[in-house]
């Protein structure tokens, strides 16, 4: 059944647009099912949870960080870890850039914003983007990658919520885009969507959809 359900969102997916498998709370051989199926790209949301999957599974998988990220914990995943969709301050975006100098890497990653009614959800406000892109500790990093942006909309039957929600996370995107990223193509990915609501998030502009329980089911 994994498979058929991968293989049905794929399908119907714009090419424009790519597929995190979000695989929390599914055992190896489970996720194995969407592996075999050619899904490469998965995330998580706990550190704790990705590092025995990322021991136990096949190398050519590029794993995603999508949830919130504790300063502590970065070392651990900064060798292999393919992006980060959760910098929610500029003291997290510090120790990433840290960590990934001492590996000489450069680590991708997206500026998470709280658009959502919950105050559960993590993120930070255009205004804090702002403040983080015009610092002097920003300027001088090199070892990450801004891409773009990522946003969760509010757990909600109300789909034109859900929608404004995604159109504000576009309207920052685009902002941003002007102010700080002019001359950078590589500030391009708009991770937003979910099982209940990515047709919504792609039709407002995504780039990225993480999908869980639609394809775990
Ligand atoms: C769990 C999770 C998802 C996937 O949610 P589903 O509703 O299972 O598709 C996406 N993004 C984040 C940040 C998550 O924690």
């Amino acid at each position: 059944m994994i498979k058929e359900q991968l293989l049905s969102i794929q399908d119907n997916l714009p090419n424009h647009v790519t597929l995190v498998a979000v695989s929390k709370l599914n055992s190896v051989d489970r996720v194995m099912q969407a592996y075999d199926a050619g899904q490469r790209i998965f995330g998580e949301n706990r550190v704790q949870e990705l590092l025995p999957k990322y021991e136990e599974m096949p190398k050519d998988i590029q794993w995603h960080l999508i949830g919130h990220l504790q300063t502590n914990k970065v070392k651990f995943i900064a060798p292999f870890i393919s992006m980060i969709h959760s910098i929610d301050s500029l003291k997290l975006l510090i120790e990433v850039n840290k960590q990934a100098k001492k590996l000489d890497r450069k680590i991708p990653v997206l500026l998470q914003f709280h658009v959502a009614q919950e105050e559960t959800k993590f993120g930070l406000t255009l205004n804090d983007a702002i403040e983080i892109l015009n610092s002097d500790a920003y300027k001088t990093m090199e070892n990450i990658q801004i891409v773009g942006v990522m946003g969760m909309a509010t757990f909600t039957n109300d789909s034109e919520e859900v929608r404004n929600e995604f159109k504000r996370i576009k309207a920052i995107f685009n902002q941003l885009q002007k102010d700080f990223f002019s001359n950078d193509l590589n500030f391009k990915e708009i991770s937003m969507g979910m099982s209940h609501d990515y047709e919504i998030a792609i039709e407002e502009g995504s780039t990225i959809i993480r999908v869980g329980s639609k394809i775990f089911k």
